[in-house]
């Protein structure tokens, strides 16, 4: 006989691991115990040598679907000749670092069950199991036990409990286990608060409220939602008005796939992605005819779809039978709310009745956004579904925080060779915004219970997030922003230096001053430099450009042809006109920008497809769709043209001005949009051509056009390049903080690329 004392970590709590080790461990008839504890798990096995072997492969090869080994670590102890085998207390012994799971949509026995009128979970909205279910929105501390989830206050009933402590069961230790006589119950409320009805009568009457056309405020997982009817084109426009959310897409949910199949085009790798037990939101190909209200995605050719992820959402779908618009709940660019008195204050305004219950949020988590390219998701979005799973790198590194950019913001502990990277967090702007994201810091560090001495953030110096990094008292790493986005994509993709990133945004600090975001970043083992850029132009207002595309075009025609600029194209009054040649002329509140942004905001406002936006990107997309239906290879002429003399800070800089020249005679703004797509595609294997960088990663914001992805990528690798864009982690800011880990990581005292300009040319 030996003993071997085996510790093993990853995501191997909640998800049926111990019960996994005590089958096999009967199976192979060997004795010792198995226990969580704040690390992962640990086992303890006694038998003859040859079948702990046995055991410790097969411990590798079958493990349960959402479990997943980090690290195993085996070492032989004195034999204490046990004979049985069996579970024991958690531990909660040593500093915690066991990974704890995103919450999982419901498996197909748990759905079995709320539909069989013999089983006792019928109808019942809360049914759950180790294979699904809430983890990371109830959880408050590791290790991962019932009393440690917002499940704590609910005493387990006597059949509950069986199932709970039997290790052949699909519920032993799953923790939120819960049936309709010991669990959560959902309620009906109208705005003052008052139940009107609960349990299955209250999911009727809601559903009865939604076919009627009014709006309910349902409690999801992550927080509360903004439901209503999908093909009622009056309740769709009364949630627009209420919510003061006018043009921006809604994502819808379906009761079934095949009636997603009825109203978009999907493929097998997108039917992976909504039946994962991640579900997100996928971005699909909207099929003409589906009798989905036009409201919901105005001039959108895609609609964001997904499945129902909760028994609450599959029995309310199935009684609706159509489809409903699933949206945050929330006020602005508030988080999503999660508490029940701030539900009735903050939504009354919005929703006519309040499905609610009473199992506590742990924490805000908004549905994820993804699409599916090159058969891989790609996330726009990343929370519920896939926070807090962490980025692995190959390194450990000290206890870092990085406390991301301030549109689409995110933060990230990084710890030993993980690093986690919050869920969503919005604008961190407003005030509601602010306090979320200082709670979500906290949060994250109490989690895993961190010290850490460093701070990263961007080099921008208003950003809110920024000024909170200044304040912490904390080592502080200022990153610039286009080199975090490049180092998120290197990090997610396991990229080594050298790498040439394009980084391409709307707008981000650059170490010069002015604001960048078409950028080609040269990445070397300590730092970058700036290979080359586009062509600064002026954006007459600053900010406000962001919202006025034909802000962005007048800075273009102004750098173009001056003051007697044809003007033609853009809707500006006559004194308006006159205030910003003056502004542009005098260089006052007339930045510079090098932002491929914002170029794609001026050609949207060129052609004719946006003056203004009532949201972020929307100029832009706008041109990507006019494209859809053309065909063609051609592009427009542009420079690149060598920056020498003393200073060179950037080493080339991108001429548009051929482009504009060139697409101001065009007639068609779908032959234009062709067009513009491939000149920046050109662009990119021209400079890559000059850099002579075999690796080329993509990052920024600019890549979630998935037309500008597509080709450059194609011509990327049609010349010859590896190219890598982001996958699992947003290309926007949502993946800045990843990116300013690493850039801390690299241990350099300026990662600014300010002086640094580390040329080994
Ligand atoms: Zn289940
Ligand atoms: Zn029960
Ligand atoms: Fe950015």
């Amino acid at each position: 006989m030996e003993r071997r004392h085996v510790s093993v970590s990853g995501v191997v709590q909640g998800v049926g691991f111990r019960p996994f080790v005590y089958r096999l461990a009967h199976d192979l008839n060997v004795a010792g115990w198995v226990a969580n504890s704040p690390q992962g798990a640990i086992i303890e096995i006694e038998a003859p040598p040859l079948r702990l072997d046995t055991f410790i492969t097969r411990l590798q090869d079958e493990l349960p679907r959402h479990a997943a080994i980090q690290h195993l670590d085996c070492h032989d102890v004195s034999p204490l000749g046990e004979s049985t085998f069996e579970i024991r207390q958690s531990s909660h012994e040593g500093a915690k670092s066991a990974l704890i799971l995103p919450d999982l949509a419901t498996c197909p026995d748990c759905l079995r069950e709320i539909h069989d009128p013999a089983d006792r979970h019928y109808h019942y909205p809360f049914t759950n199991c180790t294979h699904c279910g809430p983890r990371f929105s109830i959880i408050h501390a590791l290790p991962y036990d019932r009393a440690n989830t917002t499940m704590s206050g609910f005493t387990m009933c006597a059949r509950c409990r069986a199932e709970y402590e039997d290790p052949l069961n699909r519920r032993f230790h799953a923790q939120p286990t819960a049936c309709p006589h010991c669990g959560p119950q959902v309620r009906l409320s109208g705005r003052s608060g008052k139940t009107l009805s609960i349990r299955w009568e209250a999911l009727l009457e809601a559903a009865a409220a939604i076919r009627q056309g009014q709006i309910i405020a349902l409690k999801g997982l992550g927080g509360y939602q903004l439901l209503a009817d999908a093909r009622n084109p009056e309740a769709i426009r009364l949630l627009r008005q209420r919510k003061g959310r006018y043009e921006k897409p809604f994502a819808l949910m379906f009761p079934t796939p095949t009636q997603i199949a009825s109203a978009c085009t999907v493929n097998d790798a997108e039917w992976g992605l909504l039946e994962s037990a991640a579900a997100p939101i996928v971005l699909l190909p909207y099929q003409d005819g589906a009798e989905i209200a036009p409201q919901v995605a105005p001039d959108n050719p895609y609609l964001g779809v997904m499945l129902p992820y909760t028994p609450l959402h599959h029995l309310l779908l199935e009684e609706l039978g159509f489809p409903i618009v699933v949206t945050s709940g929330n006020v602005s660019d508030e988080p999503i709310v999660i508490d029940d008195n701030e539900a009735l204050a903050k939504l009354s305004a919005i929703a006519d009745l309040f499905l609610t219950h009473n199992r506590p949020i742990a924490r805000p988590l908004d549905d994820s956004v993804a699409f599916v390219f090159e058969h891989e998701p790609v996330l726009l979005r990343r929370a519920r579904g896939y926070v807090p799973t962490p980025i692995h790198i190959n390194a450990v590194v000290d206890d870092i925080i990085a406390v991301g950019a301030q549109q689409k913001n995110t933060v990230a502990v990084a710890h030993d060779d993980n690093i986690f990277l919050s869920q969503h967090l919005g604008d961190v702007e407003n005030l509601a915004a602010n306090e979320n994201f200082k709670r979500t810091l906290v949060d994250f560090q109490t989690l895993y219970e961190l010290r850490p001495s460093t701070i990263a953030c961007d080099l921008h110096p208003d950003y809110a997030s920024t000024h909170y990094a200044e304040e912490s008292g904390l080592k502080i790493v200022k990153v610039q922003h286009h080199y975090a986005h490049v180092l998120s994509c290197m990090a997610e993709r396991q990229l080594d230096a050298p790498v040439l990133g394009v980084a391409w945004d709307g707008t981000g600090y650059g170490s010069d001053g002015t604001i960048w975001g078409g950028e080609f970043l040269q990445i070397t083992e300590q730092g970058f430099t700036r290979a080359a850029s586009l062509c600064p132009f002026r954006l007459p207002g600053g900010d406000l450009a962001a919202r006025e595309p034909r802000r962005s075009a007048l800075g273009l025609l102004y750098a173009l042809y001056g003051e007697n600029l044809p003007c033609d194209r853009l809707d500006f009054t006559e004194p308006e006109l006159r205030l910003l040649l003056r502004a542009l002329k005098q260089g006052i509140n007339a930045p510079l920008t090098s932002s491929v942004g914002r170029l794609f905001d001026a050609v949207a406002a060129l052609v004719g497809l946006r003056q203004r936006c009532s949201f972020e990107g929307q100029a832009a997309m706008a041109l990507e769709y006019a494209q859809r239906r053309v065909k063609t290879d051609e592009w427009y002429p542009f420079e690149i043209t060598s920056v020498t003399g003393d200073d060179r800070s950037c080493r080339r800089m991108i001429e548009w001005k051929p482009m504009i020249a060139a697409l101001l005679d065009e007639h068609d703004p779908a032959v234009t949009s062709a067009k513009f797509h491939n000149t920046l595609a050109a662009i990119i294997v021209a400079v890559a051509e000059q850099v002579g960088e075999p690796v080329v990663a993509l990052s920024g914001g600019c890549f979630q056009n998935r037309t500008l992805l597509d080709r450059a990528i194609k011509q990327l690798r049609r010349a010859g390049f590896r190219p890598y864009w982001q996958q699992q982690i947003p290309s926007n800011d949502g993946g800045i903080a990843l990116g300013q880990i690493m850039a801390a990581t690299r241990g350099m005292s300026d990662v600014s690329g300010s002086s640094g300009q580390s040329d080994q040319h």
